[in-house]
């Protein structure tokens, strides 16, 4: 019974390939190539050896059906089909064939699209250079991080949900853990419908990314978390002691008005209980004071600079995640912040 299915549905898929032939790829259509690639409907007649040359996986498959009698062939090639959308083919094809490409900029989908592919046909020196892409943004460095995230959205407005969700899903499939703190960060302040359905993904909006739901939860647990380090981040910042170098005496003034507001809770719930802790604007222009001096002013961004990186450090904890190395970084602020915890206990 089985294998009359089979065979029926062999027979259905011969008949198919003969009343609809792949249309050939207006780029990658190669009339002395030796090999031709079938994704969907589209054909790509390219160089067998190109495409075995690096990829054990394509050498596997060409050799199957070079032993098989019975093989398919167009204008006398061998066919391989993949089950790969035919936008990635092309992407991955672009990269074997014109390498350069990869001194310009790239875009997320053709990033997504390298990094499965190559590892899938186990190309690696594809895989190695389109993670160093995605690692670019999704660094373990908080600075580089922050400056491409800012880079790429407004302050307060919500990230790319696909790329986020993605850059997970990629960091998993490749074991790229150190891309998991910021993806994951990112993937957490995403609106919880999105993190519970996904996002609509690709150029043709088509296809749909999810996270796993083990990594659904680690984002939901840690916004209790985030949320924390931003009231406690907040009440540290604002600790009412002014520069050595102040040259305004209402500067302490100022500042106890900030936390007077802090404690009476006469604000709008938003202000102090968000969990977008590492991208959202600073306590300083969320509740400004009256205008304090420079020397108090840069003190105080200092602060906050340091309570972020404070909560960088700690993401993989709070994500629930190992990632070797993270831990044992120390950064040059981190005494001053630990320092900073006792101030907090006078300020609460
Ligand atoms: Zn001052």
């Amino acid at each position: 019974m089985v294998e009359q299915s089979v065979t029926s549905r062999n027979r259905l898929d011969s008949e198919e390939r003969e009343q609809k032939p792949p249309i050939h790829d207006e780029e990658f259509w190669f009339t002395d190539g030796s090999a031709v690639v079938v994704a969907g409907d589209v054909a790509f007649r390219v160089y067998e050896g190109l495409l075995t040359r690096d990829s054990s996986v394509f050498r596997d498959l060409f050799g199957a059906r070079r032993r098989s009698a019975s093989a398919e062939r167009i204008d006398g090639c061998v066919v391989v089909r993949l089950p790969d959308v035919a936008e990635e083919v092309r992407v991955l094809l672009r990269a074997l064939l014109s390498p350069w490409l990869y001194y310009q900029t790239m875009s997320f989908s053709v990033v997504e699209s390298l990094i499965r592919l190559g590892h899938k046909y186990r190309i690696q020196h594809i895989t190695v250079n389109a993670l160093e892409r995605l690692k670019s943004h999704y660094s373990d460095d908080m600075e580089t991080w922050l400056k491409a995230w800012r880079s790429m959205y407004e302050p307060g407005k919500p990230c790319q949900p696909a790329d986020a969700i993605a850059a997970v899903n990629l960091a998993r499939l490749t074991g790229t853990l150190s891309v998991l703190p910021s993806a994951l960060y990112e993937c957490s302040i995403l609106p919880t419908r999105v993190l519970l359905q996904g996002a609509q993904h690709g150029d043709a909006g088509t296809a749909t990314a999810r996270l796993s739901l083990e990594d659904v939860e680690r984002c939901l647990d840690a916004r209790r978390l985030l949320s924390q380090d931003y009231l406690l981040s907040a009440l540290r910042v604002m600790v009412p002691e002014t520069s050595a170098d102040c040259e305004d005496m209402q500067c302490a003034a100022s500042l106890e008005v900030v936390l007077k507001t802090f404690r009476s809770g006469d604000h709008q719930e938003s202000v102090l209980c968000r969990y977008d802790t590492l991208t959202h604007r600073s306590p300083l222009e969320l509740i400004r004071p009256e205008p304090l001096c420079g020397p108090c002013q840069e003190m105080l961004e200092e602060r906050h600079r340091r309570e972020q990186q404070k909560t960088w450090s700690r993401l993989p904890e709070y994500f629930g995640i190992d990632v070797p190395g993270w831990s044992t970084r120390r950064h040059s602020s981190q005494e001053t912040v630990n320092a900073s915890d006792s101030e907090t206990a006078l300020v609460c």
